[in-house]
């Protein structure tokens, strides 16, 4: 049994067999053959190690002969390797003796090689594992074939684990099939935490280097809730973690019985409970929940998840979908967010600081026909029910100027063409930058609305990469600078008498609840899967109560004592929460 501790991004528990993403992917598809069958396996892999051994000959040979006997001498080495008796006998006896197939018994023990370059002292023989993953896929492209089992056509369920993913890669994952998500690298705020969340499985992020140790086709499970993945889990294990599952689905069911009943305190005050979705038919997984309406459509996966850019029909279709199913509550559209993690393929990924540099309502502005088709179709899809927009990422009043006025100038253009619009389009603006907090009191006369986006308030304020795992214990929402920036925005809201959401992953955290409502927060929209607990918690619990826990970690002087502090008060009215 081996044990990786990561930061966990998205709760519950999954228990499953291992898919290994690495950049070919490979599936291996069984782990164990019939005991009649060993010998025609082992002649499968004699087969496959000749066929190995004849295409490195033969690009030794081309190398040789087009830049002389030196670099020939590379592949020389991977075919000493290929022939060394002391491999061959021990992926033999794997077949033989533990009826492993060959596939899992190649990967298994070349990574193992691999592990051990990997960990000694020099940064030379690291490199060399690569020629060790090099002799890896050599031997499994020759015994697969064609038999390649790719992420977006997977055919039963797997937990994934990869070193990371991309945003495509995320926004193509298979819901039926992707049943929890582990990634080596990444933090709590990157859009791998984000989708996982989204699809409501467990997942862990920044484990650190596992590559070696999986080859794909083991059990593996998700702790979702204490960020920990644990590799060939014993019996003992597994019944635990079962056990938790079962808990969990009975919880679940108890709270779907909340479904139709208002997020309302206890002492009768109205909470807008809303969901956030990145693709259009979680709409529907929002209402299942029990969603108020969506508070935050993050419309870049319309790119992200696309193989050629999305025109204005490609827009209001995916709005149009939406709003439809949200029947007359409230949708905020928020215009493209595309850059730093969230990136297109092949777009300026040597930027040196892409969290500060040119994304999100930057990249719009210097991308107008693209920001125009965008405008265009949400216009055009607000009157089909209530349709409001929403800018990312705002940084300064010329910058919101310049929007609202691109934003008339296209409503001035569909008029111009008899296109039907709302012209009394709700405007809002993400509060995610500290400038906009500071500068509060002028942006709420600008704006018909704000919602606090934590996850990148939380890394402009403490100056924390919110995807890097090895500053992940500095990136927390308990901040008392970033709780400060929270209260302030409330307040000028609320004196301005304009709506004020948190649409951040804070939101849908049930230790987080109470201070937000004490806080005077009565606006959430949260990852659809939390809506039911978010619920549970505002209908148990009164203003004042929350008042006073709110008045309490404010007092408090630094995120470990205030989580604590909040997970106690959770603890105290709903255990079965507190985690
Ligand atoms: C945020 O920053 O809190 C937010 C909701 O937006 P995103 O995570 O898409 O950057
Ligand atoms: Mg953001």
């Amino acid at each position: 049994m081996q044990k990786l501790q990561g930061i966990a991004v998205s709760p519950g528990v999954a228990i499953g067999e291992a898919f290994v993403m690495d950049n070919e992917g490979f599936r291996i598809p069984r782990r164990f053959v019939d005991r009649d069958a060993v010998d025609d396996e082992l002649e499968r892999l004699h087969q496959a190690i000749e066929a190995a051994a004849v295409e490195i000959k033969r690009n030794r040979d081309a190398v040789s002969r087009e830049l002389g006997k030196e670099y020939g001498a590379i592949f020389e080495a991977h075919l000493q390797m290929l022939h060394d008796p002391r491999l061959r006998g021990e992926l033999e006896q794997m077949i033989r003796e533990r009826h492993y197939a060959p596939e899992y018994a190649v990967s298994r023990t070349l990574r193992r090689y691999a592990k051990v370059f990997q960990t000694l002292d020099s940064s030379y023989l690291a490199e060399r594992a690569n020629d060790i993953f090099d002799i890896e896929k050599r031997l499994l492209r020759n015994l697969l074939g064609r038999r390649r089992e790719e992420l977006s056509r997977l055919t039963s369920p797997v937990l994934i684990l990869a070193r990371n993913l991309t945003p495509s890669e995320t926004a193509n994952l298979d819901r039926r099939f992707v049943i929890g998500l582990v990634t080596e690298v990444g933090g709590a705020g990157s859009h791998t935490a984000i989708v996982a969340e989204g699809l409501g499985i467990p997942a862990v992020v920044g484990t650190g280097p596992f590559m070696t140790d999986v080859s794909g086709g083991e059990l593996v499970i998700i702790d979702g809730d204490q960020g920990l993945v644990i590799l060939h889990p014993d019996e003992e294990t597994i019944a635990r973690y079962r056990h938790e599952v079962e808990q969990r689905r009975a919880l679940t069911e108890r709270l779907e019985a909340l479904r139709d009943l208002p997020a309302e305190t206890a002492d009768g005050q109205r909470v807008d409970l809303f969901g956030n979705i990145e693709f259009p038919h979680e709409a529907k997984l929002c209402l299942a929940r029990g969603a108020g309406g969506i508070g935050l459509y993050r419309t870049e996966f319309l790119y992200l998840g696309a193989e050629t850019e999305p025109d204005e029909e490609a827009h209001y279709q995916a709005y149009a979908g939406v709003i439809e199913t949200m029947a007359g509550r409230p949708v905020v559209i928020r215009t493209l967010d595309l850059g730093a993690d969230k990136l297109l393929v092949g777009s300026n990924d040597d930027e040196r600081n892409p969290f500060l540099g040119l994304r999100s309502i930057r990249l719009s502005l210097r991308n107008l026909p693209m920001f125009r088709t965008q405008l265009r179709a949400i216009l055009r899809a607000s009157v089909l029910g209530d349709v409001r927009v929403m800018f990312p990422l705002i940084s300064t009043i010329l910058e919101l100027r310049q929007v609202k006025m691109l934003l008339a100038d296209v409503m001035e253009d569909l008029e111009e063409h008899g296109q039907p619009f709302r012209r009394d389009l709700k405007v809002g603006i993400m509060v995610e930058v500290p400038s906009v907090v500071i500068l509060i009191d002028r942006f709420v006369e600008e704006v018909d609305f704000l919602s606090i986006g934590t996850n990148d308030l939380i890394q402009y304020t403490l100056a924390v990469d919110r995807s890097n795992k090895d500053v992940a214990p500095l990136y927390t929402a308990a901040d008392p600078a970033v709780l400060k920036l929270i209260e302030l925005t409330i307040d000028a809201a609320r004196r301005r008498g304009i709506a004020v959401n948190l649409c951040g992953q804070m939101s849908g955290s049930a230790t987080y609840t109470m201070l937000l409502l004490g806080l005077g927060l009565r606006q959430m929209s949260v990852t659809p899967s939390a809506i039911p607990e978010i619920k549970k918690i505002c209908r148990s619990v009164t203003i004042e109560q929350c008042q006073a826990v709110a008045a309490r970690a404010m007092g408090l002087e630094n995120a470990r004592d205030i989580k604590s502090y909040l997970k106690g008060e959770l603890k105290k009215i709903l255990p079965e929460l507190a985690g």
